[in-house]
């Protein structure tokens, strides 16, 4: 069906498709947990889950995301990256063939809790310097151990830490935390998981037996500078739009709120249905490319709820009803995202609500 919104985010499913194999080029000798968390960046839960049913696995933060896939009928393995904070999760999520992550001595006490027969898939957490969830490196041992003997958790679990500071190839906090990671589970049995994008980019030694890429699966690059495509990947989501007015504006005359733009020149300009109620950042200063008719023109003005301008002075004939792109694979969201001031997956996972999400 149609939608009667003018804004849209369409998701391609190939593109989604060609990142896993990217990723799996990248990284040939590990599995894949694919990280579809936030609904899946921006990009939907189920329909990025059903274009990567090829993942080795999916990855998520939340019950309620591990619930909605399970319901729509997909049988793939599942990781809870945050584990289970209660009992009745705790059995909610083993009927439901959820894998745990487990990284605190409170999650421990859950399992060994576990009434029945259940059988749960963990995943151990050590905490190798990011400082946010896992075991401490002292704490370490004793709590692998404790979860080896549990009877409710079968075969061994996969060790697992996370980077902090991967997509910077020169900080030394990757090394660091790769040693630590390296010596906590020296001799332990159970596969091994470090990397998320920038790990399984910039770090081979990372890669490990199961990689954990979120962002490059969107296309994204996880590094602070260039773009997806720079790196070989495809951008999954372009949000669409349309012009709903076209004007002119008179040399010395100012735009939108504030009056923060004035005309230099006598500027015809377009009026665009897109704005910070969409998730169009409202920090994006004037100069933010814009595609209108397949060509780019800078935004003027600040960011409205509703709507934006752009000067299309140097465009040939704009009507409305023309199509415009706010991102996607011409212009790329880490462009546009600099122009804010902010990060692309901030951008993708703030598209609003209202937006409706479009396969194409
Ligand atoms: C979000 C997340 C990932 C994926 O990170 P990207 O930078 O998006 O690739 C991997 N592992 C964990 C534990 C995460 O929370």
């Amino acid at each position: 069906m149609q939608s009667q919104s003018l804004i849209r985010a369409v998701v391609d499913a190939a593109a989604l498709r060609h990142n896993l194999r990217q990723a799996r080029r990248v990284a040939p000798d590990s599995r894949v947990m694919a990280v579809i968390k936030a609904n899946a960046y921006g990009h939907g839960l189920l329909p990025t889950a059903m274009a990567l049913a090829e993942a080795d696995g999916f990855a998520v933060a939340r019950f309620g995301e591990g619930l909605a896939l399970r319901a729509a009928g997909l049988t793939n393995r599942i990781l809870l990256l945050e584990g289970v904070f209660s009992a009745e999760q705790l059995a909610a999520a083993a009927q439901a063939r959820f894998e745990l992550m487990v990284h605190s001595f409170e999650q421990l006490e859950l399992l060994d809790a576990l009434a029945g027969d259940a059988q749960v898939t963990a995943w151990i957490k050590v905490d190798s310097g990011m400082n946010r969830l896992g075991f401490r490196l002292d704490e370490f041992g004793a709590a692998y151990e404790r979860l080896r003997r549990n009877v409710h958790v079968h075969a061994e679990p996969t060790l697992v830490t996370h980077l902090a500071s991967a997509d910077d190839r020169r900080d030394p906090q990757t090394r660091r935390q790769l040693d630590a990671f390296a010596a906590a589970t020296s001799g332990l049995a159970g596969a091994r998981s470090i990397a998320n994008s920038a790990g399984v980019l910039a770090w081979p030694t990372a890669r490990a037996d199961w990689v954990r890429p979120g962002l490059m699966l969107y296309g994204i690059s996880p590094f602070p500078s260039g773009t997806g495509a720079e790196l070989g990947l495809r951008p999954a989501m372009t949000l669409r739009t349309e012009v709903i007015a076209v004007k002119d504006v008179k040399v010395g005359e100012t735009v939108g709120y504030g009056g923060s733009w004035t005309a230099m020149r006598d500027t015809r300009m377009a009026v665009v249905a897109a704005g910070y109620g969409d998730g169009y950042p409202r920090g994006s200063s004037s100069g933010t490319p814009v595609q209108i008719d397949g060509r780019r023109a800078p935004l003027i003005g600040r960011v409205s709820m509703d709507m934006i301008t752009v000067d299309v002075t140097d465009l040939p004939v704009v009507a409305v009803g023309d199509p415009v792109v706010l991102w996607g694979s011409e212009i790329p969201v880490e462009e546009v995202a600099a122009h804010a001031g902010a990060i692309a997956w901030d951008l993708l996972c703030g598209v609003s609500q209202r937006v409706p999400l479009e396969a194409g």
